[in-house]
């Protein structure tokens, strides 16, 4: 019976690691912190959104950079496929605006369960509190695996999954990894270990140690440096599905949110991406579905010392013209009774005709939003109705490691074949999940490229 290590306790590597054992393999899942799936279990805001029900056709444009590397994992393993495993290991799913899949609980700590009971009913020998420190190679060749070097993370109490999952502020944000030597990548957060270091040698192993987002959960990108090491390439990292922050942010929009608004990245004066649907003012800045559908775009513009902004409509569904006869409407009508009383503050008072109260412009958007927007009116000098249609927000930077969702770039996909997700380099060696070159738009094709890729990896293990 040939012995399988995987490397990395998130979705890919308990569908790697469960899939193996259906095999017939002995199968050891190392996991550094004290719980498999500690990702997992945030993910869909505590809700999780497993997968995003589409064929490949529809399916595809949301992988990046390059989908057809995601194909055949896809194909071996649907989206249709992740639902109908869920609900045969007794986890009940729900479907939510025509595609997106949660569980019917709508807790994502009973997904993690269902994996974690999945693997025990397996066999699979999980090991929590267990760190992977470096891979070590057979003697006299760097192509082929022997074993992993281990330490145990001093933290080894058990906790339940139900606890609530702490982050910590900050760990390992914008840590860089260079080429090392073998074995030598650190494993950053929850790093503390009891001195002690052994070796488990085994026939094959599985690299599914994720991203470097949200650290806290264990994902510090420990997975690039061993790769790096074992001489695969890893394209440049960068955090993706994040929040962008603008130049002089007025704090003021912090937790407004915006439906059916309008946004386009515009890069260097030229528009590079158009959205429509929701957007979020947060602490980090400009965030919320849209927001984050154009942030990939928008970080390696900004990583290019590009110029960034994004442009903001409140109104996309009206022309300019509808919305300037709405305006002029609205300047014939006297203020509701109930607003005799406020204050009214002129804005944009440079066009004449186009002075504005604030009253008025609680007609056109959410209260929160006058002062912002007055401000912006009266600095721009420009029409509300122009300024409504094109709110210009220069973006400085993007949030980082510590609250990205993903991590784009990784391992170089190039150096994987993509049909059974074994190195191209060593010859003991897969990989599956976010530390792979793949990534993907938020609405559960995340996951799916987890599940899909550590699914594959796992039914090609050798026999
Ligand atoms: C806040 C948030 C919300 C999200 N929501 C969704 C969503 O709703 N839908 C969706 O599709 N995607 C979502 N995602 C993305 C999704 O969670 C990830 O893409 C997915 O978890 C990647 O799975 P993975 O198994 O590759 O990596 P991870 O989930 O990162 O798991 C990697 C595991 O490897 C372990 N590990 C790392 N290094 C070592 C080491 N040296 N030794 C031992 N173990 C190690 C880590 O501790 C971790 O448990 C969300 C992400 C975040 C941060």
């Amino acid at each position: 019976m040939k012995h399988i290590v995987v490397i990395g306790a998130g979705p890919a590597g308990m569908l790697a690691a469960g899939t193996a054992a259906e095999q017939g393999a002995r199968v050891t899942l190392l996991e550094k912190m004290n719980k498999p799936g500690r990702k997992l279990v945030i993910t869909g805001k505590g809700r999780c959104n497993i997968t995003n029900l589409k064929n490949w056709e529809e399916f595809s444009p949301h992988v990046h950079p390059v989908n057809r590397y995601f194909k055949p994992a896809f194909y071996h393993f649907s989206s249709e496929d992740t639902v109908r495993f869920f609900n045969g290991i007794g986890l009940p799913t729900l479907l939510e605006r025509g595609s997106r899949i949660y569980p019917a609980s709508e807790r994502a700590f009973d997904v993690a369960d269902a994996l974690v009971q999945w693997l025990e009913r397996l066999g699979v020998d999980v090991q929590c509190n267990t760190r992977v420190t470096g891979f070590v190679t057979e003697p006299g060749t760097s192509s082929r695996i022997k074993a992993v070097r281990v330490a145990r993370n001093s933290d080894s109490r058990p906790r339940n999954f139900s606890e609530a999952v702490t982050l910590p502020d900050g760990a390992d944000e914008n840590s860089t990894r260079g080429t090392t030597g073998e074995g030598s990548a650190s494993a950053g957060e929850g790093s503390a270990s009891a001195g002690e270091e052994w070796e488990i040698a085994a026939d094959h192993f599985i690299l599914a140690t994720g991203g470097k987002t949200y650290p806290g959960t264990g994902s510090t990108g420990d997975g690039y440096a061993f790769a790096l090491a074992l001489g695969h390439r890893v394209e440049p990292l960068f955090p993706t599905l994040t929040a962008l922050m603008p130049v002089r942010y007025d704090m003021r929009l912090k937790g407004i949110q915006l439906r059916n608004v309008g946004l386009e990245l515009v890069v260097n004066g030229v528009v590079k991406q158009a959205e429509e649907g929701e957007l979020f003012f947060t602490d980090l800045g400009i965030e919320g579905p849209i927001g984050f559908r154009v942030s990939r775009n928008a970080v390696i513009a900004l990583n290019s010392g590009q110029q960034v902004a994004l442009h903001l409509n409140l109104k996309p569904a009206l022309t300019r013209e509808q919305l300037l006869r709405r305006w002029e409407r609205e300047s014939d009508r006297k203020p509701e009774p109930e607003q005799k009383g406020e204050p009214v503050r002129q804005v944009g008072a440079k066009q004449g005709s186009s002075a504005v109260d604030a009253l008025k412009l609680r007609g056109f958007m959410p209260g929160g939003l006058v002062g912002p927007f007055t401000k912006y009116v009266t600095e721009s000098g420009m029409h509300p109705v122009d300024a409504m249609q094109q709110w210009v927000f220069p973006i400085t930077s993007c949030e980082g490691w510590r609250r990205a969702v993903v991590t784009a770039g990784g391992i170089s996909m190039k150096e994987v074949d993509s049909k059974t997700m074994q190195s191209r380099l060593v010859e003991n060696l897969s990989f599956a999940g976010e530390v792979l070159d793949l990534d993907a738009d938020s609405g559960g094709y995340n996951l799916q490229v987890a599940f899909a890729t550590g699914r594959l990896a796992g039914s090609c293990v050798p026999k």
